[in-house]
């Protein structure tokens, strides 16, 4: 099988499996699920997302519930107090979560906005040394980015969500290209390229099979994979476009497409992938516990329990989330900015 080699399907079999027939179901994933255990044995990682700074943000990114002009009946603060977030990782490391993403609404990070940063990662790594941070602020310049390293976030996430070519229909304040720049950027200054996609927002298979091949190129280490939380209030409200078979066959072409790469089902998992869920877990070898941005998710007693429950265990903290072949080309910086050897250009 090609993903056991890490070589990417043709566009025609990504289509295959998008197009499968429910009877087939249960075969696509159980093909998915051997290169799952290939790579990542019966490991789950658990992450939890803390928001940082919620709604009134400028953009208008339709599928999002804190876009400029929401109506959507959502929390909205200012930046919340470093203690604050790590007490909430707190509670989600004694559930088994090794990363921590700190999200914040807005276009992109101020100076300021990442000093907040700085405290918060701070406050964390004190009382959880060995904790992933991850960050997803917006879009990034190199300067902030090589910030953000120093400071001690491991990882950057920013989705490209939909395909180049439905972009301008789902977003008018920013490009898709905006956002590939900003991915790049966070790993050409040695963040953790953390990038993925939402489904359930009028993308056809030829989109959702291209958009893998966009994401391929940015080389992610994660790829956070969506389903559309339609929110009221937003232009996408009412959208209920998946079905859990459907959603069953993304997760497992993006399993083909990124078989050594860390695959998360982060939001709309209970409310699109339901009772299939464990199913999910046979594909992606990460989760979110606890709750998403703007919206409740289901107890991490119930995550905790239909994982054991379907044979997988709690990636610790101490194990090493991907393949060690892949890892070995991650090489963390030991010169320039921050160190006594001079920078590599
Ligand atoms: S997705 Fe991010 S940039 Fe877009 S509207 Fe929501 S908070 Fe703003």
């Amino acid at each position: 099988m090609n993903a056991l080699d890490c070589k990417s399907p043709t566009r025609e079999q990504a289509l295959e499996v998008l197009a499968s027939s429910d009877e087939d179901l249960l075969d696509v994933v159980a093909a998915g699920g051997r290169v799952r255990r290939h790579f990542f044995g019966n490991r789950i990682k658990l992450n939890v997302i803390v928001n940082m700074k919620s709604g009134l943000c400028p953009e208008d990114c339709a599928y999002c519930s804190q876009r400029s002009g929401s109506k959507a009946d959502v929390l909205k603060y200012n930046w919340i107090e470093p203690l604050t977030a790590a007490e909430t990782a707190d509670r989600a490391v004694a559930r088994g979560a090794k990363r921590v993403c700190l999200v914040a609404s807005g276009r992109g990070p101020t100076d300021r906005d990442i000093g907040r940063i700085a405290e918060t990662v701070l406050a964390i790594k004190e009382r959880h040394p060995q904790i992933e941070v991850c960050t997803s602020l917006g879009l990034l310049t190199v300067e902030r980015a090589k910030r953000l390293l120093e400071i001690g976030v491991f990882a950057y996430n920013h989705n490209l969500n939909t395909n180049e070519s439905n972009y301008a229909e789902i977003c008018s304040t920013h490009t898709f290209a905006d956002r590939v720049d900003t991915v790049g950027i966070a790993r050409d200054v040695g963040l953790s390229p953390c990038s993925g996609a939402i489904f359930g927002m009028n993308e056809s298979d030829e989109d959702i099979a291209d958009l893998a091949f966009e994401l391929r190129k940015l080389n992610p280490d994660s790829v956070p994979i969506n389903f559309l939380i339609p929110f009221e209030g937003t232009p996408m409200g009412g959208q209920w476009q998946l079905t859990p078979q459907r959603c069953l066959r993304i997760l497992a072409l993006y399993r083909f497409f990124f078989p050594d790469v860390e695959l998360r089902i982060a939001g709309g998992r209970e409310i699109h992938l339901r009772s299939l869920q464990t199913l999910g877990l046979h594909l992606a070898n990460s989760l979110f516990v606890g709750d998403y941005l703007t919206s409740e998710g289901q107890a991490a007693s119930i995550d905790l329990e239909l994982i054991s429950d379907a044979g997988f265990v709690v990636e610790g903290l101490e194990d090493i989330t991907l393949p060690s072949a892949r890892h070995e080309l991650v090489t963390l910086r030991r010169r320039g900015p921050g160190t006594v050897v001079a920078a590599n250009v």
